[in-house]
């Protein structure tokens, strides 16, 4: 077993992707024809050209995302993306995901709550993958919006594990949300929030997240590195930082590996994650954490490392838990004994 068979074969647990991020270059095209909604591009070359947007890379991102994802009109199209990426997942090895859906976006384009619900967790039960769905709301969005995002969840509770907090950073700090994350905890959801790259104010966005919205992750949370405090809190609370090393066609290699190899060396619950697979050029977990290994020239044990980091930052029971560390080191074991 080579290095490479190595990281296709380790079971996997992934902690950051967006289910909205899923759908290829050809559905974004098939939806766009079925549902009747224009879109600017007419083949899958120029969808997959417009992934190499420049600078401000979040909001130029997040401008093509929600372009793409604005092909999503029916429950029936959320269960077909959600159902593709599970099936994904089982030849990705994926033990388990945990998926970020975004209910404000379907919710304006004419998908009810209880629609979204219905088609994530139909497609979830089909699969074998363990699957645990994350609710997360937009900041550029108001309070009140989050408030009765919560009120819409309440008789879906048992299908939720936690809520988060994604979209346009600047000008929308933690601390906006905080009456929602306080709610929320009340109500037993586990709570994450995204810590964008390269924003501006990142390190007191992420203090707002750790002291006053007391999340229990950190989605990337790259600026924690710059802050001793931060760093000392992160390592002991051990709250998981759900890093994406991904990139846009042009680039060079991996993005972040700088950051990935001083946050294993200090010894901070870092993993690896694709945030949104067919968005980036780093497409899925194989081939991402493929890269990350060469580029980054990480061990096997390290590679292990991260995902030890993400079975131990993972929301699901004790027992699962244990199962799947188990099975991690046995492949660890395997590898190393052959070598
Ligand atoms: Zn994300």
């Amino acid at each position: 077993m080579n290095m490479n068979d190595f990281i296709a074969a380790m079971p996997k647990a992934e902690l950051h992707m967006h289910i909205e991020g899923t759908v290829s270059a050809a559905k974004v095209l098939e939806l766009a024809e079925r549902n009747g909604v224009e879109i600017p591009y007419t083949s899958e070359a120029e969808i997959l050209a417009a992934q190499d947007y420049g600078f401000p890379a979040l909001e130029n991102f997040l401008d093509y995302h929600y372009m793409c994802s604005s092909v999503l009109r029916e429950g029936r199209d959320v269960f077909e993306i959600t159902r593709n990426f599970l099936n994904k997942c089982l030849v990705e090895n994926i033990r388990h995901v945990e998926m970020f859906f975004d209910p404000q976006q379907h919710i304006e384009r004419g998908v009810s709550f209880d629609e979204l619900m219905d088609a994530m967790t139909t497609a979830c039960k089909a699969s074998d993958v363990s699957t645990g769905l994350i609710m997360c709301m937009n900041r550029d969005r108001s309070l009140d919006s989050a408030i009765e995002m919560l009120d819409l969840a309440g008789k879906h509770r048992g299908d939720i594990i936690g809520v988060g907090l994604d979209s346009y950073e600047e000008g929308n700090p933690p601390v906006k949300f905080q009456e929602f994350y306080y709610r929320a905890r009340e109500e037993g959801y586990r709570l994450t929030a995204h810590c964008d790259c390269d924003q501006k104010d990142a390190v007191k966005h992420a203090h707002q997240c750790v002291h006053n919205l007391k999340v229990d992750r950190i989605d990337h949370g790259l600026h924690v590195l710059d802050d001793p405090e931060l760093i000392e809190v992160v390592r002991s609370r051990e709250i998981p930082l759900t890093m994406c090393p991904t990139w846009r066609p042009s680039d060079p290699e991996p993005r972040r590996l700088m950051a990935l190899r001083k946050m294993l060396d200090l010894g901070l619950p870092v993993c690896l994650n694709t945030d949104d697979p067919e968005e980036f050029a780093s497409r899925y977990l194989t081939n991402m954490m493929q890269s990350v290994q060469q580029d980054g020239d990480f061990s096997a044990d390290e590679m292990t490392q991260f995902m030890r980091n993400a079975f131990r930052g993972s929301w699901i029971g004790e027992e699962q838990r244990t199962a799947h560390l188990t099975e991690l080191e046995a492949h660890l074991e395997t590898y190393l004994q052959q070598k």
